[in-house]
């Protein structure tokens, strides 16, 4: 992490200090409050639960001093993914979104804006710094893509939609904002799944929106006013307990993806290994460019879907699921969702566990595996 964003966690570890008044708790208490004494609408800092909660404004203020952006709180990562699209996707009826990101994102895109009369075009992330994207388009990104883990560029792509008069819309779920800053680079607003790595232990759905554009902020505020899509409290609490943590995690996660991704690379069974930290990978010059580490989720091959449910089954310290960013190493053979990848392709996510444990318990599964 660049020292800008060091200094923007320690920050935001203390956010709750500067207002607190003598004995009030520390940590942020856990409101689930619907209602609020209401003698009168004038001046209520808070008015019906659907509106704002104490509890989601604790988390949206840490999210906003990572994000250097106001944050919208969401139930999950595609409740902010549906809301920042429905937001924006009146006016501007042709969407363009990544051919290989997120599968419900594509799905959701096909299934509900298209039934709206929305133009969807999917286009590898690979090509999406040179797809058409004229006519006022809103382009989705996601970088590096999950579960490919293809980069693009980020900050060129924002100039040409902003030339062509469209509007960006980065996932960065992947990155989270202490690894990548798509609002830094030019986007217009950013979308992430506060499931992941944010939240960090695997028991909460969570999600966000940030935008430095204020018009477009209340529009994502509003949708989730009007819809209900709105987050609960006891979620939220978790969440801001789990981003406590999130750098010193982080920090332990990439430098041992690191490590796995290199000793992976050099293993005779594994084939394709994409991880952007290594020098050989087809993203790594864009990786080093815009992302201020390589983030934990390594992709690869073993021969064939039987190999690599093999190689799963005997690791002891890879948790079969099919989410990422916690403090387990977790992998999954992702063919069996229907990604485009090959049936011998695993992303694995890096925990926490002590590296050397974890990369020996590796080693012996694919020796087992072979
Ligand atoms: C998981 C994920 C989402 C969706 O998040 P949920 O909290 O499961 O709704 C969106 N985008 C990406 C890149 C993800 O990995």
């Amino acid at each position: 992490m660049q020292d800008q964003g060091k200094a923007r966690f320690a920050k935001m570890l203390h956010h709750r200090a500067e207002k607190l008044k003598k004995g009030e708790p520390v940590a942020p208490p856990l409101i689930s409050a619907t209602t609020y004494h209401l003698p009168e609408v004038e001046g209520a800092s808070h008015i019906y639960g659907r509106m704002a909660m104490p509890t989601w404004e604790a988390v949206e203020a840490q999210l906003g001093i990572l994000e250097d952006a106001p944050c919208v709180a969401f139930p999950s990562g595609m409740a902010a993914i549906s809301a920042a699209l429905m937001a924006v996707l009146t006016e501007r009826k042709r969407l363009i979104i990544p051919s290989d990101g997120y599968y419900v994102t594509r799905v959701f895109s096909a299934e509900i804006l298209a039934a709206y009369g929305v133009e969807v075009i999917e286009v590898p992330t690979a090509e999406i710094a040179t797809a058409d994207v004229s006519g006022g388009a809103v382009v989705f990104i996601e970088t590096p893509s999950n579960p490919g883990l293809e980069c693009c560029d980020i900050a060129l792509i924002a100039q040409r939609v902003r030339t062509a008069g469209g509007l960006l819309i980065v996932d960065n779920t992947t990155m989270t904002p202490l690894l990548q800053r798509p609002l830094d680079l030019g986007a217009d607003m950013v979308v992430a799944a506060d499931t992941k790595a944010p939240g960090g232990h695997s028991d909460i759905l969570f999600g966000h929106v940030a935008t430095r554009d204020v018009e477009l902020a209340a529009r994502v505020r509003n949708w989730r006013k009007l819809s209900g899509a709105v987050p609960g409290a006891f979620e939220a609490w978790l969440l801001h307990r789990g981003i406590e943590t999130l750098e010193v995690r982080l920090e332990r996660m990439c430098a041992s993806a690191q490590v796995i991704a290199e000793r992976l690379a050099a293993h005779p069974g594994v084939t394709n290994l994409r991880f952007p930290g290594l020098a050989s990978d087809p993203s790594h010059e864009i990786a080093s460019r815009q992302m201020s580490g390589y983030g934990f989720l390594i992709g690869f091959e073993l021969p064939s879907g039987a190999a690599a449910e093999a190689f799963l089954a005997a690791c002891p310290f890879i948790t079969q699921t099919t989410s990422f960013g916690g403090t387990h190493t977790a992998g999954e053979r992702r063919a069996r969702w229907g990604d485009p990848v090959s049936e011998g392709f695993i992303r694995l996510s890096i925990g926490v566990e002590p590296v050397e444990p974890l990369w020996g318990a590796i080693a012996e599964a694919l020796g087992n595996s072979g």
